[in-house]
């Protein structure tokens, strides 16, 4: 399928924030091993020179010369080395991380598009760059749980506080990304609006987009609605190619979405598959339990409440939030 050249220019975009942070990550860390080893910088400004030595002695054609620059510049490295483990670092430390190994984030890889390229893609293909802006700022770096009150709440959180549901919801989740990939995962979150969910969708979804995963998230209108354009031939991309390609998919507040059967028999072919091809999948909803099984089939019903279920419950944060800034 010929991509557009929007799309093309969102890729590099991707490819080049990759490279960036990469870059940036591995000179903060290159700064802090400065600060907190002296010793370390004497040695890099000592291997500059003595390299710059061995030039001179090979342009010179002094054999044994460069022999013995050779010797002292292999032993300032060895010397470096030692320094950095002693001070709990590694040299590794010193290079970026690429994202992809293989291209270093270039996307291309000798003249072929790289293995990383599919999940990128999809990324661009299903979400405007809006999701891109979100999980920037709604990440697990920017989590707050002090927003989280420490109030018991009795009718939704069996008598915990927000704040004790939400650190609990915040290590399943940390634990969700760092186990991405091994096996099929897949999670139900459930609570009233405004209780954090969608932030921690957006959490999950940020971070495994970092590491290159496929990830589709939208809201159940949208997902419902570009079903049923590829159902109805409408779309250029097709449900198979949507679902083979989603390392991860996250519908958001299901239950908001028409109650039509067509939609009914989207959700259980979407579960189906997924369950099928061992794909994992995460669906918050405003319902309760006792509504999905009402609103749905008893047997899409019952494979959502197989689903790791998260509780939210509290105060709505977004009004909160809001009545902080006219109190100001
Ligand atoms: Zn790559």
């Amino acid at each position: 399928m010929p991509l557009t050249n929007q799309q093309m220019g969102q890729i590099e975009q991707i490819y080049l924030e990759r490279r960036n942070r990469a870059q940036d990550e591995a000179a903060a860390r290159r700064r802090r091993i400065e600060a907190a080893v002296p010793e370390f910088s004497r040695l890099e400004r000592e291997q500059a020179e003595l390299r710059g030595q061995l030039i001179e002695a090979r342009r010179a054609g002094s054999v044994r010369r460069a022999a013995e620059l050779d010797k002292q510049i292999k032993a300032t490295a060895l010397m470096k080395e030692t320094l950095l483990e002693e001070a709990g670092y590694s040299v590794k430390d010193l290079e970026p991380q690429w994202t992809c190994k293989v291209c270093r984030d270039s996307g291309y890889a000798g003249g072929e598009k790289c293995s990383c390229f599919r999940p990128t893609l999809v990324n661009v293909l299903y979400h405007d760059s809006a999701l891109w802006e979100r999980v920037k700022e709604e990440s697990f770096e920017t989590f707050d749980i002090t927003r989280f009150g420490t109030r018991p709440d009795i009718a939704a959180l069996s008598g915990n506080s927000p704040r004790e549901v939400m650190t609990r919801n915040l290590r399943t989740a940390k634990n969700f990304v760092k186990n991405f990939g091994t096996k099929m995962q897949n999670m139900l979150l459930f609570g009233p609006t405004g209780t954090g969910k969608t932030f921690l969708c957006n959490c999950i979804a940020g971070a495994l987009m970092k590491e290159g995963y496929a990830i589709v998230y939208m809201t159940a209108v949208e997902y419902f609605r570009m079903m049923a354009d590829m159902a109805f031939g409408k779309s250029e991309q097709t449900i198979e190619e949507l679902m083979d390609s989603t390392d991860l998919l996250i519908i958001d507040d299901l239950g908001t979405e028409i109650e039509t059967t067509a939609n009914v028999s989207l959700m259980e072919e979407t579960i189906d598959r997924r369950f099928r091809r061992k794909q994992s999948t995460i669906i918050s909803t405003n319902l309760t339990p006792e509504d999905l099984r009402r609103r749905y089939i008893e047997r899409i019903a019952s494979r959502l409440l197989c689903y790791q279920t998260l509780p939210f419950g509290g105060d709505d944060l977004r009004l909160a939030s809001r009545s902080r800034i006219t109190n100001l």
